[in-house]
C-alpha cells in the first residue's frame, strides 16, 4: 500500500466512523422524538382549481431536533423506514392529522379533507389498517375526510399485496391517492387493477409547464387519462399564476404550491 492510499484510506475510514456515528445518534435521536413530542406536522391547502378556494390540506411532519434544528422529512424517514421507527412515527402523524381534521369540521369547514403520506415500509405492514382505524375512531372523523397518499414506486413494489391493501382501505371508506405519479417508470395497466381515487401529477412536469412544450403534454395526457379512468388529479408544486391558470383550463381538479401556500403550522393556517 502506498504512503497517500494509506492516508486516502484512514481518512476515508475516519470520516465513514463520523457518518455511521451520526447515524447512529439519529436514530437514538428518532426513538424518543415522539415521546419528548419533538415532531410538527405543517399543512399545506389543497385547492379546488375551480373555484380557488381550500378544499383541505396535506399534512407534512417536521422534526425539531434538539441539537440540530428543524429537519425536514427527507432528511429522517428514510431511516424511520430502515428502523422500524416508521410504525410509531406514522400512527403519531395520523391521529394528529385525523383530530387536526377534525377540528376543522368542527369549526364549520364542511367536507374538508386531510391527505396524510404513507411511506413504503408502512404501506407494506398490515398494521396499518388498525392505525388507519384507531386514528378515525379516536378523531371520530369521517373516513371519507381522510385520504392517504402513496408513491407510485410503493404501489408498483408488489401489486397483488398493493391490491389487498387498497381493497382493506377502501372498505374503510378512506380515499387512496397516487403520489408521485408518472415518476415510476411503471406500466399503467395498475390504475384499473387497483382501488384508487386521486392521481397527484408530480411537481416535476408542473416546475416548467409554461415554457417546456413536452411537460404541458404530458400533463395533459394524465389529466385525460385520469379523466377517463373517473379519477381526479391533483398538481404539487404549483408555484405561479401561469402554471395555475395553465392547470386549471387542462382540467385538473385540484391544486397545491407555494403560489397558494407554503406548509404552514395549523394555528397560523386559515382553511
Ligand atoms: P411529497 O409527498 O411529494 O410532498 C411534496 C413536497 O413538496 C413537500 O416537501 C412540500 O413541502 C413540497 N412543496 C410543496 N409545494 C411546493 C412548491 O410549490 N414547490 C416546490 N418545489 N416544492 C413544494 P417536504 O415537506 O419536504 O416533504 C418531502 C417528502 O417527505 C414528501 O414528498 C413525502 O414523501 C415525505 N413526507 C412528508 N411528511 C411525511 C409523513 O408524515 N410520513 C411519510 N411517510 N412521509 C412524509
Ligand atoms: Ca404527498
Ligand atoms: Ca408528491
Ligand atoms: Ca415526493
Amino acid at each position: 500500500v502506498k504512503r497517500a492510499g494509506g492516508n486516502d484510506l484512514r481518512f476515508y475510514e475516519r470520516t465513514m466512523n463520523a457518518a455511521s456515528a451520526e447515524r447512529l445518534a439519529m436514530e437514538a435521536d428518532l426513538r424518543h422524538a415522539v415521546e419528548r413530542g419533538e415532531l410538527l406536522i405543517e399543512y399545506q391547502p389543497v385547492i379546488s382549481a375551480r373555484h380557488l378556494r381550500p378544499v383541505g390540506a396535506e399534512a407534512l411532519v417536521r422534526w425539531l431536533h434538539p441539537r440540530l434544528g428543524r429537519l425536514p422529512p427527507d432528511r429522517f424517514i428514510p431511516l424511520a423506514d430502515e428502523t422500524g421507527l416508521i410504525a410509531e412515527l406514522g400512527a403519531w402523524v395520523l391521529c394528529e392529522a385525523a383530530r387536526q381534521a377534525r377540528a376543522w369540521l368542527d369549526a364549520g369547514h364542511e367536507r374538508v379533507r386531510v391527505s396524510v403520506n404513507v411511506s413504503a415500509v408502512q404501506f407494506s405492514q398490515p398494521r396499518l389498517l388498525e392505525v388507519v382505524a384507531d386514528a378515525l375512531r379516536r378523531s371520530a372523523l369521517p373516513p371519507a375526510c381522510l385520504v392517504l397518499e402513496i408513491t407510485e414506486t410503493s404501489l408498483m413494489a408488489d401489486v397483488e399485496s398493493a391490491a389487498g391493501m387498497l381493497r382493506a382501505l377502501k372498505n374503510m371508506g378512506v380515499q387512496v391517492a397516487v403520489d408521485d405519479f408518472g415518476t415510476g417508470y411503471s406500466s399503467l395497466s395498475y390504475l384499473k387493477r387497483l382501488p384508487i381515487d386521486i392521481i397527484k401529477i408530480d411537481k416535476s412536469f408542473v416546475r416548467e409547464l409554461c415554457e417546456n412544450d413536452d411537460d404541458a403534454a404530458i400533463v395533459r395526457a394524465i389529466i385525460a387519462l385520469a379523466g377517463s379512468l373517473r379519477l381526479a388529479t391533483i398538481a404539487e408544486g404549483v408555484e405561479s399564476a401561469g402554471q395555475a391558470e395553465v392547470l386549471r383550463l387542462a382540467g385538473c381538479d385540484f391544486l397545491q404550491g407555494f403560489h397558494f401556500s407554503r406548509p404552514t403550522p395549523a394555528a397560523q393556517l386559515v382553511l
